[in-house]
């Protein structure tokens, strides 16, 4: 039986296994060492694909399709499993997170959307124009380039989704952390200003870095939506591992991608490297300071 507090999901095991984000619900047990997520084809070929291609250290390893109480999981490896009382961040790459096709379809009947309105005017009351407020209702490609502008997605190429330390502390509200000085401050936080795991992480990306640089799946594949798991403990273990390919999606016909060139609609880029320099260069400081 599974029970969920906010984002703690009690899964019969010797160590309960956290989500940062997501819905509740999406994530069920495995076998030992193992976590089924709800099956998506998307997710389901790339892990596949990872499985012989440089990134593999980086990805959780990918055990095929499950079918349980009647729905399909495609199951992974638990990257939780060899930690003790994990801290745990949860960072979305990329200076874009929904695809280039999502916001043409989004674009075909734009539809005035009362939902978005609430969720824009919720965080920021300013944002809608005047015709917005009158109609109480914004697009949803209006809504989807905006949101971007909120986090530091837009200004560093990644963005916080989530936080859960070892103290039990959790944060997931980090929507309009934009400025460099502020995730700069969360991230101190998040590991306690300890110098040690600092340079794990440091140390970590920066291996990340070369295979992506010399990977053919990620040459060739807009990646978008996926998140970078930073794990530490008290014992000073601190890794880092790509997750959720739910949006990462081939490019047509043998294009490629710098992944650090500008995005302009059409050219697919997501920006995921210049995202990882800024994250290097400010884990980098903060290791050296
Ligand atoms: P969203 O698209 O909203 O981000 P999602 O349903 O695609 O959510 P993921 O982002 O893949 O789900 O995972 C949600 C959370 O579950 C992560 O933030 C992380 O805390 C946890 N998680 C996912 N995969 C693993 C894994 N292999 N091992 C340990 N924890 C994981
Ligand atoms: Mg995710
Ligand atoms: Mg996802």
């Amino acid at each position: 039986v599974l029970k969920y507090s906010p984002f703690m999901v009690s899964f019969r095991k010797h160590y309960p296994w956290v989500q940062l984000s997501g819905h509740a619900g999406n994530f069920q047990a495995g076998e030992d060492g193992r976590i089924l997520k709800r099956f998506c084809q998307c997710e389901q070929r790339s892990l596949e694909q990872l499985m012989s291609d440089p990134l593999r250290p980086f990805v959780p390893a990918y055990y095929g399709i499950v079918e349980q109480d009647g729905q399909t999981f495609n199951q992974m490896e638990d990257l939780l499993a060899e930690f003790e009382g994990p801290s745990i961040m949860d960072c979305k790459m990329g200076s874009r997170t929904y695809l280039e096709e999502e916001l043409v379809k989004a674009r075909e009947r734009p539809r005035p959307r009362k939902d978005m309105y609430e969720k824009m005017v919720a965080v920021d009351p300013g944002a809608p124009t005047p015709e917005e407020h009158a109609q109480g209702a914004v697009t949803k490609p209006r809504y989807m380039q905006w949101r971007e502008t909120m986090s530091s997605t837009s200004t560093l190429g990644f963005r916080i989704e989530g936080i859960k330390k070892a103290d039990g502390t959790c944060n997931t509200n980090f929507k309009k952390t934009q400025e460099l000085e502020q995730v700069t401050k969360v991230l101190e936080d998040f590991v306690d200003r300890d110098r040690r795991i600092l340079k794990k992480y440091v140390a970590r990306l920066e291996e990340l870095r070369e295979a992506l640089e010399k990977s053919p799946f990620f040459k060739t594949h807009e990646v978008v939506g996926s998140s970078l798991l930073f794990v530490h403990d008290h014992t000073g273990l601190a890794k880092v591992w790509m997750i959720d390919f739910g949006k990462t999606v081939a490019l047509p016909d043998h294009q490629t991608l710098s992944h650090r060139l500008p995005w302009a609609e059409g050219n697919h880029e997501d920006g995921y490297l210049w995202g990882l320099d800024n994250m290097i260069r400010l884990l980098q400081g903060l290791a050296q300071s």
